[in-house]
């Protein structure tokens, strides 16, 4: 029971890391808010653990944002989990696609902060402590890879926004991360391998860049995002945390 008493919100919680982030959160005693776009697979969540809450929201909305912030509890955590991997190389992306990809990517984060920040930073003067985490990724931004400029770029960027935050609200309790995962099993993966024009070829080079030799699972990520949203990672901030199976070795 790492997280208990803690409320926490999820972002992107419908599927991937940000629904099994919702389920190891809850299991860990927290009251979670787990959000998404796609209702059909929040719905499902919470019967998979108790005391999941779950709200439809598009965090490109800032009006939706807000509205969900002044009518929820302030949290302890917040996980920023949200994105989309656009493919091609700096001479394919379009102007809607470079818009499309900071706004997801990163202009979403800087809302949810914004909106939620000020209700965190009540919770760690009655509690001492809270914790922002922000979905960056290894591939691209930490370690360069083919037709990826663009969410390489975004993902960069959420780790100048995470050390911002860090280092302007250190003095009041609230701590700041990024997790960086390497190359993980999600439906959006298996979506990227799917579309790819060989698709068994596309899944043994996404598994070839793993030292590890296999793809990350949901659950190889769960425990870094409990740590660094539990009181047990209270002297970590301002960090890249790469989870990726020895790429970065
Ligand atoms: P995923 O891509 O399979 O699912 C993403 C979820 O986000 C979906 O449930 C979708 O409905 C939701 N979503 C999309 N747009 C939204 C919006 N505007 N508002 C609210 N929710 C929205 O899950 P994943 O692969 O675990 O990816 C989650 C995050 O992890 C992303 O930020 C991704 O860039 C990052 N990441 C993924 C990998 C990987 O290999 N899968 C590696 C590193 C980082």
């Amino acid at each position: 029971m790492r997280l208990e008493g803690k409320t926490i919100l999820i972002s992107a919680a419908g599927q991937g890391m940000g629904r099994a982030s919702a389920i190891a959160c809850a299991r860990e005693g927290a009251k979670v808010i787990a959000v998404d776009i796609n209702e059909d697979t929040l719905d499902t969540l919470p019967s998979e653990a108790d005391g999941i809450e779950v709200h439809k929201l598009d965090v490109r909305d800032r009006a939706a944002i807000d509205a969900l912030a002044s009518k929820v509890a302030d949290l302890d955590g917040l996980f920023n989990c949200a994105g989309f991997v656009h493919n091609g190389t700096v001479l394919d992306i379009t102007e809607e696609d470079w818009a499309f990809s900071f706004e997801l990517n990163v202009t979403s984060m800087y809302r949810m902060t914004q909106a939620f920040l000020p209700g965190m930073i009540r919770r760690a003067e009655a509690t001492g402590t809270a914790a922002i985490l922000n979905m960056s990724s290894m591939a691209s931004s930490i370690k360069g890879f083919p037709m990826r400029t663009a969410y390489g770029t975004t993902k960069a960027a959420v780790l100048g926004l995470t050390k911002g935050i860090a280092a302007d609200f250190v003095g009041k309790g609230i701590r700041c991360n990024a997790l960086c995962p390497g190359t993980v099993d999600t439906p959006s993966l298996r979506g990227r391998i799917a579309s790819a024009p060989d698709p068994v070829e596309a899944e043994k080079n996404f598994i070839a860049r793993q030292p590890m030799g296999r793809l990350a699972s949901v659950d190889d990520m769960t425990p870094m995002v409990v740590y660094l949203l539990s009181d047990e990672s209270s002297y970590v901030t301002g960090q890249a945390m790469l989870v990726d199976g020895g790429v970065t070795i």
